[in-house]
């Protein structure tokens, strides 16, 4: 079977984990600061927070931002329940801002309607998340001009987009944004097993995320309450935290992987380029680029167009299936999911995103794909649709 994504596990990176194995510490040793710094680096932002899933790193930015009841959070329809579920955890409010039909991120256009209408209704957003559908940035330029008039925070959800740039800087570095969020779920860009990653410029959110990471205990002594001498105090717990610390095993393999980080965008390319290709005579869309934006390639959704053609959404998700290749859809508009319909939000509330849902499927994209395998998927799909 051909998954639609899917992990690359070098010699090298099995090494780099069983040497932590070996080590002192398998956990809150040197190599979880050391794969944080190189995360920072790689992104040329100041901070770096490392945490065992992305929707942890998610929950602690909004945390650390102070996002709370009687808060919104506004995101994208287009992208996984967890840009969604932090903003609840928090115990806030959640909304949905509608897609751009080139490029499936939230619209700047639908944004600034919303925002224009919020105001009037006093009714904000604390925070906007853009999530970097697919690999390609949102248009954080736009966004960040409306943060300022509005007054909202934002944090980037790029957990599909390490390794992507905007406007020719690396995604992560923060320059329109608070926070940036990366995942190393195993079919994101590169892995850890489970874990994510917050970036920041910000001082102040850093050492909130950090607290947040491990249970808001800190052993920083300027942060702590003095207490009588003769006791020790090695360290205090100053607010309600939780235990999301990923570990120096988990951390050993990201590292590894950040080695070959621009090679497996590059690959990723090539194969971006040989589907837009050879599927260009087909009635399907290929993904359209923003000039601003150089796309990680987490994914490669195409669109079905359904009046020039005699198959269904279904019928050519499961005849690919059948031929062995696990296509797979991103996203299913998030409000749609029974959970956030039984909190009001009803079909029709993002018409392009539900448009797009019904017309999309993701081709398999990661880079051990091999040309063989490319050129079986580009046949079964030619063979499908025409
Ligand atoms: C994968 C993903 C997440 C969650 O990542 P985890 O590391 O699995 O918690 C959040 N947002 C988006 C857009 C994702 O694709």
């Amino acid at each position: 079977m051909i998954f639609y994504g899917r992990q690359d596990i070098t010699q090298q990176d099995i090494d780099s984990v069983v040497n932590i194995l070996k080590s002192d510490f398998l956990t809150q040793g040197p190599t979880v600061p050391a794969f944080e710094k190189s995360i920072a680096t790689y992104c040329n932002a100041a901070h770096a927070i490392a945490v065992n899933s992305a929707t942890a790193a998610l929950h602690i930015a909004c945390k650390a931002i102070g996002l709370g009841p009687g808060d919104w959070l506004w995101t994208s329809p287009n992208t996984f329940v967890a840009s969604a579920n932090c903003a609840l955890y928090c115990g806030a409010n959640v909304d949905f801002v509608d897609i751009d039909p080139r490029t499936y991120n939230m619209s700047v256009e639908a944004l600034t309607v919303k925002l224009k209408k919020a105001k009037v209704s006093n009714q904000l957003p604390k925070i906007v998340m853009p999530v970097h559908f697919a690999g390609q940035s949102c248009e954080m330029h736009a966004i960040h001009e409306l943060s300022k008039e509005y007054g909202f925070r934002i944090i980037e959800d790029a957990s599909h987009a390490i390794g992507g740039k905007y406007q020719g800087r690396t995604i992560g570095n923060c320059q329109f944004s608070d926070i940036t969020v990366f995942s190393f779920h195993p079919v994101k860009i590169i892995t850890t097993g489970e874990g994510g990653m917050a970036v920041t410029n910000n001082p102040e959110l850093d050492e909130n995320m950090r607290t947040y990471r491990s249970h808001g205990i800190t052993s920083e002594a300027v942060r702590m309450d003095t207490r009588p001498s003769n006791e020790i105090w090695n360290y205090q717990q100053v607010m309600l935290g939780y235990n999301y610390r990923i570990t120096d095993i988990q951390a050993a393999l990201g590292l590894s992987q950040m080695n070959r980080l621009d090679e497996n965008i590059q690959r990723r390319h090539t194969i971006a380029q040989r589907y837009d290709s050879k599927l260009a005579d087909l009635p399907v869309t290929i993904p359209w680029q923003h000039s601003d934006a150089y796309n990680s390639y987490h994914l490669y959704p195409i669109l079905l167009n359904l009046q020039e053609m005699k198959k269904t959404q279904r019928e050519v998700y499961n005849e690919m299936y059948t031929a062995g290749i696990q296509a797979n859809i991103h996203y299913i508009p998030v409000y749609r999911q029974p959970f956030f319909e039984k909190m009001g939000f009803q079909k029709g509330y993002c018409p392009q995103s539900e448009l797009y849902h019904q017309c999309t499927i993701s081709l398999p994209m990661y880079p051990t794909l091999s040309d063989d395998q490319q050129f079986f998927v580009i046949d079964t799909i030619k063979c499908i649709i025409q």
